[in-house]
């Protein structure tokens, strides 16, 4: 989006306030602290894909954490004398901070390598549990709460009025909005919406999955925990109520409506629930009268409705609708090419051992994919690796890649044992892979799917993104996505949406992402499977030019005449068992070789 419009749209926001009536400015003060809430929520569930709903429970620690700092008479025996009370807030503010950092990292160490609904039917209980905890905790008031909580107050001036008071929530909202905005738009922000599509691929991109998790978690937990402290000292008492499952599931409601995978759905979707139940209070006496109350049943219907029309929430929609006033994103030059701000590896020469599996032996239960597999790869050369279906090859590639363990035997890379070690290490060590179903971000560009490849080649963090430190390396980052989109014969896609390109662009996609990332190996499983025959052309001399380069390839294929025009070296397995390796001059004359092929039945995919 163009940079321009947020700072119209803030600029009028801010300006409006000074004229808008008492009772909106309330309403907005409201939104603004839900959503905080909902922007944790955002990066947390629309965009890496965990479900949290429990997310009350840390805006009720926020809450309750300065409430308590505030209001105690132990804080005032003890700190009184050190600090001015009007300072105490912002202590109650860290004091919330730490707690919810401490019990985030706990909670989320415990539940968030549960995979399917496990993690949401967790928060669910830890979501009830703190509502039970506030209730039933005497220092904290118990059920009926803690009152005269003071408010905010800069230097002697007391933010007591909404209208004051909300300039500080909207502040902190945009601000949170700026980092969260400049975080997804980074390195890391790109790592964090690969958690989405499973761990596998981003695994193998070199990103530390559980890690990553964890921290969006955090993050989130955090903004809530913000916008509990806000909430306190604006409502002035807090009570266990508004800290609910109900109270969860609403703000969940509030990122769907507005678009769970968009920053500005945060303020869409708050905005619009706090309208609507404050609209429907007003209006449904007036029909039905004080004695039923039907609000939540209408409101219920609204959300169904939208939710049916729009089920990426309401924000693409209005986006849509305002798009031309966006301008296109920038093109690049690859003339201004800077690698140097990345890190890079010194290709080792042709020839060096880089891949080498000895004695494989992998099982699944009692049955034996591979038996004693021994296969190396050496630098500069195109090895491919064939067999009938079942033969074993994703087995043994799964096992090269890091992905699995071997049963027996171990593969070296580089000269290092990998024994024990993580997919995430083998892309370290210069491992690049594609995946036989492709596997990209398919809402995102080509650009940002390639740029994830050079995950492993940046090194700033996350504050440092979120504060736009990373603008050199991103940069390179972004010429270096765009150099291997072009080598791999894609220049001018690089702004097309991932799942818009045909299966067979997706697989070079893949490739060009794995180049990203500079490996000194290639696993290709069957990249050439949906191509067309021109595509396998180009396919075909992309791989001679990157061997050429000196790049080692390593190809699970089905068509063998791709196979025969490629390869240097060609391993057979079979069964399990490697029944022959050579060049494809060997293998074509291979008597077991065509006794595998050939002896099965005609409508093999393999046959010679
Ligand atoms: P290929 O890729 O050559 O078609 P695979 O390596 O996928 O063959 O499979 C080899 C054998 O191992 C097959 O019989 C398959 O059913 C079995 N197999 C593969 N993965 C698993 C698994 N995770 N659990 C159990 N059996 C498996
Ligand atoms: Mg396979």
């Amino acid at each position: 989006m163009s940079a321009k419009l947020p700072v119209i749209a803030i600029s009028t926001f801010f300006s409006a306030w000074l004229f808008l009536p008492d009772f909106t400015i309330s309403l907005l003060d409201y939104v603004g602290i839900y959503a905080i809430v909902v922007l944790g929520l955002v990066i947390m569930t629309g965009v890496a894909g965990m479900t949290s709903f429990g997310q009350a429970a840390f805006v009720g620690i926020g809450a309750y954490a300065t409430a308590w700092v505030t209001t105690s008479l132990f804080i005032a025996d003890n700190l009184g004398n050190l600090l001015d009370p009007s300072f105490l807030p912002w202590v109650g503010l860290v004091f919330g901070l730490m707690i919810t950092y401490a019990l985030a990292w706990f909670l989320g160490v415990i539940t968030l390598n549960l995979s399917g609904f496990y993690l949401p039917l967790c928060t669910i209980a830890w979501g009830l549990s703190f509502y039970y905890l506030f209730g039933n905790l005497e220092f904290l008031g118990g059920h009926t709460g803690i009152t005269s909580i003071p408010p905010l107050s800069i230097s002697t001036y007391s933010l007591i009025s909404p209208r004051s008071f909300g300039c500080v929530i909207w502040l902190i909202f945009f601000l949170l909005l700026w980092l969260m905005h400049n975080l997804l738009d980074s390195r890391e922000g790109r790592a964090i919406q690969s958690l989405k599509s499973g761990r596998l691929m981003a695994e193998s991109m070199g990103i530390n999955t559980s890690s990553y998790r964890a921290k969006v978690f955090m993050l989130a937990a955090l903004m809530a925990s913000t916008s509990g402290w806000l909430y306190s000292h604006f409502q002035r008492f807090v009570n266990p109520t508004p800290f609910n499952l109900s109270s969860s599931i609403e703000y969940l409601f509030m990122a769907v409506i507005g678009g769970a995978a968009y920053l500005w759905g945060a303020v869409l979707g708050s905005g619009l629930i706090t309208f609507i139940k404050s609209y429907l209070q007003d209006i449904i006496p007036s029909i039905f009268g004080s004695n039923i109350n039907p609000e939540s049943i209408i409101f219920g219907l609204i959300m169904l409705f939208i939710l049916q029309y729009y089920p990426n929430g309401l924000w693409p929609g209005l986006i849509k609708l305002f798009l031309s006033f966006v301008k296109p994103k920038k093109k690049f030059h690859i003339d201004k090419y800077e690698p140097s701000e990345l890190n890079s590896r010194n290709m080792p020469p042709k020839g060096t051992l880089i891949l080498d599996a000895k004695g494989v032996t992998k099982r699944f239960g009692g049955l034996v994919a591979n038996r004693s597999v021994s296969l190396d790869l050496n630098a500069g050369e195109i090895h491919a690796l064939i067999g009938p279906n079942g033969a074993g090859k994703s087995t043994i590639f799964n096992i090269l890649s890091g992905v699995d363990f071997p049963s027996e035997g171990q593969v070296e890379l580089l000269g290092e044992s990998m024994r024990g070690k993580v997919a995430r290490d083998f892309a370290t060590r210069g491992l690049g892979r594609t995946f036989q179903h492709v596997r990209l971000l398919r809402s995102q560009s080509v650009l940002d799917n390639v740029a994830l490849g050079a995950h492993l080649r940046g090194h700033f963090g996350w504050l440092a993104c979120m504060l736009r430190l990373d603008r050199r390396e991103e940069r390179a980052i972004q010429l270096e996505a765009i150099e291997q989109i072009r080598r791999c014969g894609l220049a001018g896609s690089e702004n097309a949406i991932a799942s818009s390109l045909s299966l067979g662009k997706q697989r070079i996609v893949e490739i060009a992402r794995a180049l990203s990332g500079q490996p000194v190996a290639l696993l290709l499983d069957e990249p050439a499977a949906g191509l067309r025959h021109l595509e396998k052309k180009d396919l075909a001399s992309l791989l001679m030019q990157l061997r050429l380069e000196g790049l080692s390839i390593l190809i699970i294929e089905h068509d063998m005449e791709f196979v025969m025009h490629l390869a240097d070296r060609i391993t057979v397995l079979d069964f399990g068992t490697v029944i022959a390796t050579g060049t494809p001059q060997e293998i074509q004359k291979n008597p077991r070789v065509l006794d595998a092929y050939l002896g099965i039945d005609e409508q093999s995919e393999g046959s010679l």
